[in-house]
C-alpha cells in the first residue's frame, strides 16, 4: 500500500477515508507512484498521485465549508483576531504536518499536497491561510528539514496536533529585504546562548509557543555568523511588544517580538552554529513555493464571488456577464488563475517527483501569482460595482489580503532580483 493511502487515511479516518482508499487504490497501480529519496522529503517518500491530490482537495473543501465559513472569514477580518480554536481543528484534520514524518504525526505527503491545503484554506480565508502557512511551512517544515531527531520528537507532535503554535522570525525593523543585516545577537554562555534584540512583522508571533529565530552568533562574520534557534516563548525575557494593526490579512496575528537575554540551550540550535544562512535560504525557496498557493486561493475566491454576481446582476435588462467588457474581465481573471496554478503545481511536482528545487521557479511562482491575485481582486471589486466597495461583500477583503503576497516572504522586487541572480549563477563563467 502506498504511503499516501496510509497517511491520508489516518487523517481522514472513518467511512469517507475507506471509500477514498478503495477508489484511489483501484484507480492507480503501485507502479504509477514515484518513489523519491530526497533530502526535502521524509524517508521512503512517495509522490502523491493526481487522484490522491484531488481527494485531498475535496477533504480540505469539506473542512473549510464546515469550519471556515464566510461568516468566520469576515469575523476574523473585522476583529483582527485569529480564531484560536482553529489550530486544534486543523490539527485533527491532519493539515498541520503535511510535509512532516509520519512517526511524529505528519502525513509525509510533500509540497504539492501542502500547496493544495494552503490554496483551499486561503480560498476560504486569506488570513487563516497565511497563519496556517507560517505554522505548517515556516515552522513545522523548517524543524522537519533541519531538526535533530530529539528536536523533532520534542516539538513536532505538539505543533502537528495544533496544541502548540509555531512561527518563524527573521525580519527586523531595520533588516527586511536585506535580512542578513539583522542585529539580533546570540551570545555563547554556559550551556547555551543568550538572545538579545527584536524581530518585526512576525506572523503568529503574538500567539506562538515555539519560534524559529535567526540571530547573529558572530556578528563580524556577516552572513556566515547567523544561527537558527528554536525558542520557547515561555522563556524569561521573551516578549511580544505589540500586535500590528494591518490593512489586510487581519486576524493573522502579526507581532513585534523582543528578546531580553533570552536563554536558549545548546540543544535548541537548529542546524549548525553559524550555519543559519543555509537553513534560512533553503527554507525560503520552499516557503515561497508553498506560499504561492495563498494567492491562488484568493484568486479562486475572487472568481467565486464575481462569477455568480455577474450572472445574477441585471442592468439594461440582462445579466452584466452578457456584456463583452465584463466577459473580458472574467476571462482575464480565470486565465491568470489557471496560469498561476499551473506554475505553482508544476514547480511543486518537480520538487516531489524529481527532488529538483529551482530557486527561480519558487520565486517565480509566488511573484507571478501574487501580482495576478492583486489584479484579480481589483477586477472583482470593479465587477461588483458599488457592492464591491462595501464591506458587506468580501471583495475588498480579498484585495487587502492579496496585496500582502507582493510584500511578505520577500517583495516582488526582491523576487525579481532572486530570479536574475539565479540566472547569473547559471551563466557564470560561460
Ligand atoms: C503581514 C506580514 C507578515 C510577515 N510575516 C513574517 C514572518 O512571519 N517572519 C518574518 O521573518 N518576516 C515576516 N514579514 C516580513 C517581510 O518578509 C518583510 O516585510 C519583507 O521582506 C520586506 O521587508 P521590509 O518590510 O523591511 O521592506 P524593505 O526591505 O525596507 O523594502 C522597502 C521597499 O524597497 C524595495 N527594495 C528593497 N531593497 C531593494 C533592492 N535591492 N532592489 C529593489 N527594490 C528594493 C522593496 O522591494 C520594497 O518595495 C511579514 C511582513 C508582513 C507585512
Amino acid at each position: 500500500m502506498a504511503v499516501g493511502f496510509r497517511t491520508l487515511s489516518r487523517a481522514f479516518a472513518g467511512p469517507a477515508a475507506r471509500q477514498f482508499r478503495a477508489a484511489t487504490t483501484r484507480a492507480l497501480p503501485a507502479a504509477a507512484q514515484t518513489r523519491w529519496h530526497s533530502s526535502k522529503h521524509p524517508k521512503n517518500f512517495e509522490a502523491p498521485t493526481t487522484e490522491e491530490l484531488d481527494e485531498l482537495r475535496e477533504r480540505v473543501q469539506e473542512f473549510t465549508r464546515r469550519e471556515i465559513t464566510e461568516e468566520v472569514a469576515a469575523a476574523t477580518d473585522k476583529s483582527n483576531a485569529f480564531p484560536n480554536e482553529m489550530w486544534e481543528k486543523l490539527g485533527e484534520a491532519g493539515f498541520l504536518g503535511i510535509t512532516a514524518d509520519e512517526d511524529v504525526g505528519g502525513l509525509g505527503l510533500g509540497y504539492q499536497a501542502h500547496a493544495v491545503v494552503m490554496e483551499e484554506i486561503s480560498r476560504a480565508s486569506g488570513s487563516i491561510g497565511l497563519s496556517y502557512a507560517a505554522h505548517s511551512q515556516l515552522c513545522v517544515n523548517q524543524v522537519q528539514l533541519n531538526g535533530s531527531s530529539e528536536q523533532k520528537q520534542k516539538y513536532l507532535p505538539g505543533l502537528i496536533s495544533g496544541k502548540t503554535i509555531g512561527a518563524l522570525a527573521m525580519s527586523e525593523s531595520g533588516a527586511g529585504s536585506d535580512v542578513v543585516s539583522m542585529r539580533t545577537s546570540a551570545r555563547k554562555v554556559d550551556g547555551g546562548f543568550e538572545i538579545n534584540g527584536s524581530k518585526m512583522w512576525i506572523t503568529n508571533g503574538p500567539d506562538a509557543d515555539l519560534i524559529v529565530v535567526y540571530a547573529k552568533t558572530e556578528p563580524d562574520k556577516a552572513s556566515k555568523g547567523i544561527t537558527a534557534f528554536l525558542v520557547e516563548t515561555k522563556t524569561d525575557g521573551f516578549g511580544c511588544a505589540r500586535k500590528l494593526d494591518k490593512m489586510g490579512m487581519r486576524g493573522s496575528n502579526t507581532g513585534e517580538l523582543t528578546f531580553d537575554s533570552v536563554f536558549v540551550p545548546d540543544a535548541n540550535v537548529l542546524g549548525k552554529v553559524n550555519g543559519g544562512v543555509r537553513v534560512l535560504m533553503e527554507g525560503l525557496d520552499l516557503e515561497r513555493l508553498v506560499l504561492s498557493a495563498g494567492p491562488l486561493g484568493i484568486m479562486q475566491a475572487a472568481l467565486d464571488v464575481a462569477l455568480p454576481f455577474s450572472h445574477q446582476r441585471k442592468q439594461f435588462g440582462s445579466p452584466i456577464a452578457h456584456n463583452q467588457l465584463v466577459q473580458g474581465k472574467l476571462a482575464d481573471m480565470y486565465t491568470k488563475l489557471q496560469a498561476s496554478r499551473a506554475y505553482t503545481y508544476n514547480t511543486a511536482r518537480q520538487v516531489d517527483e524529481q527532488g529538483i528545487i529551482r530557486t527561480q521557479d519558487c520565486a517565480g511562482a509566488i511573484l507571478y501569482a501574487a501580482e495576478r491575485a492583486t489584479e484579480c481582486s481589483l477586477d472583482c471589486i470593479q465587477l461588483l460595482g458599488g457592492m464591491g466597495y462595501v464591506e458587506e461583500m468580501p471583495a475588498s477583503r480579498l484585495l487587502r489580503d492579496a496585496k500582502l503576497y507582493e510584500i511578505g516572504a520577500g517583495t516582488s522586487e526582491i523576487r525579481r532580483m532572486v530570479i536574475g541572480r539565479a540566472f547569473n549563477k547559471e551563466y557564470a563563467g560561460t
